[in-house]
């Protein structure tokens, strides 16, 4: 059966050796691919994931060394939560004290436990207790996204009529919904009528990315996006890694559709994954300008 969720969450952030430190070394996250923004190759796209990179385990960044902070509000996403084994919370507190990071106190939402905190941008995360066996502090890939909207509605309805959601629960203003798949696999809408608009810079998520297995999946999705919804949707774009196209939902998020094919092992072998610098083809004439204007990541 085909599995529907998050593929990825792309982010913006400041400097780009500060981002690789705090999500490999404090989150423990993979950096699985190693490449450049493909429409901006004077930028670091780096790929954090887990140990091959499966879809719902994948948030990248685009560090820009200077960017202005995003101001956070309704017509983006307002946290990306990781799930976490339910016994480990108390071994994360530690570890993010060991490396000197801020959370909140552990609060519950929807029944589970919640370990709130920013990245060193300010990028809102959360670690989720799921019901995983484990006290060890790692990370299992997405739990999910939370999106601030003015209304969730419209929403909602391209989440359980295109992307393969259905509601699960509902908490206060907030309405979640559920894909099949094992990581990623909640969207959490939260309502915000009276809400200032975010405005995207560091710390603001860009866009988040949803499982298609296929090229036929994924044009299955996008002829209900424009057929039953009326939304325009780009054409599909080569991600190297996937292959996607973008719309931007009715709330104001702006969505991908991205297929589960051919994955991160298609340009370097799986136990190498992050080592080298990738690009693409059209870029790989100019490798030797592009590394050396690159920031430096350590
Ligand atoms: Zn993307």
């Amino acid at each position: 059966m085909t599995e529907t969720g998050l593929h990825h969450v792309t982010a913006f952030s400041g400097p780009a050796a500060r981002n690789l430190d705090f999500y490999t070394r404090v989150l423990g996250l993979r950096l699985v691919k190693k490449t450049v923004n493909f429409d901006d190759p004077g930028t670091w796209h780096l790929y954090y994931g887990d140990e091959t990179g499966r879809p719902g385990t994948i948030l990248t960044f685009f560090p820009i060394a200077h960017a202005a902070p995003g101001r956070a509000g309704i017509g983006e996403t307002g946290e990306t939560a990781f799930a976490v084994p339910r016994g480990s919370i108390a071994a994360w507190i530690d570890q993010l004290a060991a490396h000197g990071i801020d959370h909140d106190v552990p609060t519950k939402s929807f029944g589970e436990t919640v370990l709130r905190l920013r990245d060193p941008d300010g990028t809102a995360l959360a670690l989720v207790g799921t019901d995983a066996d484990g006290a060890e502090p790692v990370i299992l890939g997405f739990h999910g996204v939370t999106l601030r909207l003015a209304e969730t509605a419209p929403t909602a309805a391209i989440l359980t009529d295109v992307l393969g959601f259905t509601e699960a629960a509902r908490e206060g203003d907030a309405i979640r919904y559920a894909g099949t798949a094992a990581q990623g696999c909640f969207v959490t809408l939260q309502a915000d009528p009276a809400g200032p608009r975010g405005r995207q810079g560091a710390g603001s998520v860009h866009h988040v990315a949803f499982r298609a297995a296929d090229d036929a999946a994924q044009e299955a999705m996008v002829a209900a996006l424009t057929g039953r919804h009326g939304l325009a949707v780009t054409e599909q774009r080569d991600r190297q890694y996937f292959r996607s196209v973008y719309f931007r939902e009715p709330g104001g998020v702006l969505f991908e559709i991205a297929t589960d094919i051919p994955g991160f092992s298609v340009d370097e072998p799986a136990d190498r994954l992050g080592t080298g610098l990738k690009l693409p083809a059209n870029l790989e004439p100019h490798r030797a300008r592009i590394a050396a204007a690159l920031p430096a990541l350590d």
